[in-house]
């Protein structure tokens, strides 16, 4: 059984359908990575899989139905998301951003030990922990969103285009940082990401969007190698 399976998801604005009859899985421990041209519905995909707008189809985490589950209970269950530009609170300090992606957790000695432990892996944060989240850098705000994601101790992260607006040097640093989170904690990634070159470079499968519908699960090497996503995806 996959972590995350969902089958036939449709999902939309009002009255305006943009996913229809989207298949996908993600398996414990997995990168997968969800690529297509803008505007072909990654975004759309990963907010109807959070719970954030309106969806229907089966949609299951760890065995669970969470088609018609709130947005909180999914993160209880263990699926966090970091949202497309970046998804911190600008006006609370980076500390206090932490906090707050702990809200679905009552353990005060864990809550703090995984604090030391975001705060050991981007030293950045710790040096600013009583800045204000909306004065950091667009680099450390996005290193704040995947803490802050993270600090629900999720079992799998999506994670909407984590380079945006981040230098060549950032984007690397932060596809280096999520492949060590997915290797040391075993972490499942569901990605969506414009840069496929290092999308795929961490990604174990991947899938192709296009106007609403997904294709069919191929390896990262599968999609690296074949010469129109080359051409379309990866600019060479
Ligand atoms: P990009 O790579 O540009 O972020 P995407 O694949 O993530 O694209 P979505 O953000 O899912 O695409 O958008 C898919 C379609 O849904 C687009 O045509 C967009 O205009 C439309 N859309 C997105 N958000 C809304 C909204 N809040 N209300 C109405 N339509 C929307």
């Amino acid at each position: 059984m996959s972590l995350l399976q969902i089958e036939d998801l449709h999902a939309g604005y009002g009255a305006a359908d943009i996913v229809h009859g989207v298949d996908l899985t993600v398996d414990e421990g997995e990168v997968v990575v969800l690529l297509g041209a803008n505007g072909a519905g990654k975004t759309t995909t990963m907010r109807a899989i959070s719970g954030l707008i309106a969806r229907h189809g089966s949609l299951r985490f760890d065995g669970t139905d969470i088609s018609r589950a709130a947005p909180d209970e999914i993160v209880r269950l263990g699926l966090a998301q970091v949202p497309q530009g970046r998804g911190t609170i600008a006006d609370l300090t980076v500390e206090e951003n932490l906090r707050a992606g702990a809200h679905v957790r009552r353990d005060k000695q864990g809550i703090a030990e995984d604090i030391t432990r975001w705060f050991d892996t981007y030293p950045r944060l710790a040096e600013r922990r009583k800045q204000q989240a909306g004065l950091l850098s667009g680099g450390e705000q996005q290193m704040l969103a995947i803490s802050r994601a993270m600090m629900s101790r999720p079992r799998l992260l999506l994670c909407d285009e984590p380079s945006l607006g981040l230098s060549p040097k950032l984007t690397q640093e932060m596809f280096a940082s999520l492949s060590r989170i997915n290797h040391e904690m075993r972490m499942a990634i569901l990605l969506v990401e414009q840069n496929a070159t290092l999308a795929l470079g961490i990604a174990d499968r991947g899938y192709l969007i296009e106007v609403g519908h997904v294709g069919a699960s191929r390896s990262a090497a599968d999609l690296a190698g074949d010469d129109a996503i080359r051409a379309a995806y990866l600019g060479y």
